[in-house]
């Protein structure tokens, strides 16, 4: 199925609750045009430009980057996109949040809800392939060969920023900085709750949701 008219949605959810995968699977099943706050940042790191030199201890870190160079960022790179789009990893505060309302109107909040515990084990087997942003699971998404990238055959990094302690610095920036979106969002009526420990069988719900809501 291919989006007929213009929709605007957005992937939310703490880190590692599959933003990434759900995302792609919604790019191949209805034809969105997608951005990754993550996948962008990490290209500016990897390209090594000014800004993602500046980004990249925030990251490593586990704390969000500046919600203005984010924004700003992120809003010129929707400008060259088709008008129908998915967002993921962005808005991320309310700030985000705002700013994105300011420029565009957005149909559907999608919030995948996945229990801390669950998020915890999961990141620490995640491999991903960066140029890409195509991301892997040992456990229940694994490529075909071990270590390798499915379409490049290109090898597969753990990201730095998926250690333990900074997996547990990043789950307490989700609750402080970007929960409080979700009630923004609750309060406009376009919240959207996806729940569950898998993501295999929290795409179903997505898949078929999306395509009441599209048909
Ligand atoms: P997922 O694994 O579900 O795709 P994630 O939280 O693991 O999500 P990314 O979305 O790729 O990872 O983000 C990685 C890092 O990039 C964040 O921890 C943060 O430092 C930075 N970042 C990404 N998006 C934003 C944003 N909207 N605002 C501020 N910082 C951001
Ligand atoms: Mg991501």
């Amino acid at each position: 199925m291919v989006v007929q008219r213009i929709f605007r949605a957005v992937v939310m959810g703490p880190p590692g609750s599959g933003k990434g995968t759900v995302s792609s699977r919604i790019t191949k099943t209805f034809g969105l045009q997608h951005l990754s706050s993550g996948d962008l940042l990490r290209a500016n790191i990897e390209s090594k430009t000014e800004l993602g030199l500046l980004m990249r201890s925030c990251i490593d870190n586990g704390q969000l980057v500046p919600d203005d160079v984010i924004s700003r960022l992120i809003l010129s790179d929707l400008r060259r996109m088709e008008t129908s789009w998915l967002l993921d990893g962005f808005p991320r505060t309310v700030s985000q949040a705002e700013a994105l309302d300011g420029a565009y109107s957005v149909d559907t909040i999608i919030n995948l809800d996945v229990p801390f515990q669950t998020i915890k084990e999961r990141l620490t087997s995640r491999w991903t392939h960066l140029p890409s942003g195509r991301v892997y699971n040992t456990d229940f998404n694994p490529p075909k060969v071990t270590g390798l990238d499915d379409v490049t055959g290109e090898p597969l990094v753990q990201r730095d920023d998926d250690t333990p302690e900074t997996v547990t610095r990043r789950l307490k920036a989700y609750q402080t900085q970007t929960e409080p979106v979700l009630e923004y969002y609750r309060s406009k009526g376009i919240l959207v709750i996806f729940s569950g420990t898998e993501t295999n069988k929290i795409w179903p719900h997505v898949q078929a949701f999306l395509s009441r809501k599209l048909s």
